[in-house]
């Protein structure tokens, strides 16, 4: 078998990727928040990722590669709101929208799209567990968790926690016992809510992927991805769950794609010259992400 060598961004460095099992290859993105169309920053994780289980099969792998879909959130509701809709219409559309453009960048078929409404009795049980043992507290309708029962909180993502502290109290929220604590259960007041030992609300977002990474592969898997921008505070909040509820930290190797930024062209072959260089730098993204001996 081929060794494939890959930036873990938990190391900070370039190692030979060693599978858990051999010959097999358990791997999460996150995936897309469906409230709007996708611009050309979420076509790249599409295929940067694909490209990497390709060659992960290439080199003799079965690979596993789940994302979920996330169809609960803030952007939904609003979007809901405004065009006076369910929210069901607004993920529904965004998300057949969105396997559309799989299918056009011809991606490989998923093993499994997990989605937030299809998984909230599993969310739910994973937030009891997380108040049973003390990881958790609710405040006022909300369950928040407690990022100081975590020895190490910030470590992955490299945080200077006395940053983060000046940072987040800038936008205190008097709930909180500490402003670096954040939400796995929100009390909603408007648009779509459940019912939860907990009173009626819905899920933060962080939670959603520890839950859908346990109830798939039920253990610590070997990739999680996701784009760069998901390192703190998401990936970091994921990682200090795993640790509460299953005393692991997820998965071994942590890889992203990187941001595309493009500047607003209202010239047609500008733009056409700005498409050329995002999708070359998306190419060249997989290379440098990816190291073939
Ligand atoms: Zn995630």
């Amino acid at each position: 078998m081929r060794k494939l060598r890959i930036y873990n961004n938990k190391s900070g460095k370039i190692e030979d990727f060693e599978s858990i099992k051999p010959g097999k290859v358990d791997m999460y993105v996150c995936g897309p928040t469906v409230y709007n169309y996708a611009h050309i920053g979420n076509a790249r994780p599409i295929v940067v990722f694909d490209t990497l289980r390709r060659v992960l099969e290439a080199d003799g792998y079965q690979v596993e590669y789940i994302s979920n879909v996330t169809d609960v959130d803030d952007k939904i509701i609003q979007k809901a709101r405004s065009e006076g809709v369910a929210e069901t219409t607004i993920t529904s559309r965004y998300l057949a929208a969105y396997l559309k453009l799989r299918e056009e960048l011809k991606t490989l078929q998923l093993a499994a799209m997990p989605q937030v409404t299809a998984n909230m009795a599993g969310i739910i049980a994973f937030i009891a567990k997380l108040l049973e043992n003390g990881y958790a507290y609710e405040s006022a309708g909300d369950v928040y968790f407690r990022v100081n029962k975590i020895d190490d909180y910030g470590a992955y993502s490299r945080q200077n926690l006395a940053d983060l502290e000046v940072g987040a109290r800038v936008e205190e929220n008097t709930k909180k016992e500490n402003p670096l604590d954040f939400a796995l259960w929100k009390k909603t007041e408007q648009g779509i809510k459940w019912e939860s030992p907990f009173g009626p609300g819905r899920p933060g977002w962080h939670t959603e992927c520890v839950v859908m990474i346990d109830n798939h592969f039920h253990n610590k898997i070997d990739i999680h991805g996701g784009g760069l921008d998901l390192r703190f505070p998401h990936h970091e909040n994921e990682i200090a769950q795993a640790k509460a509820a299953f005393n692991h930290d997820i998965a071994n190797y942590w890889i992203y794609n990187g941001m595309i930024a493009v500047s607003l062209a209202t010239d047609e072959s500008v733009c056409h010259t700005v498409l050329v260089v995002v999708w070359t730098t998306t190419l060249y993204s997989i290379f440098t992400v990816i190291t073939i001996p």
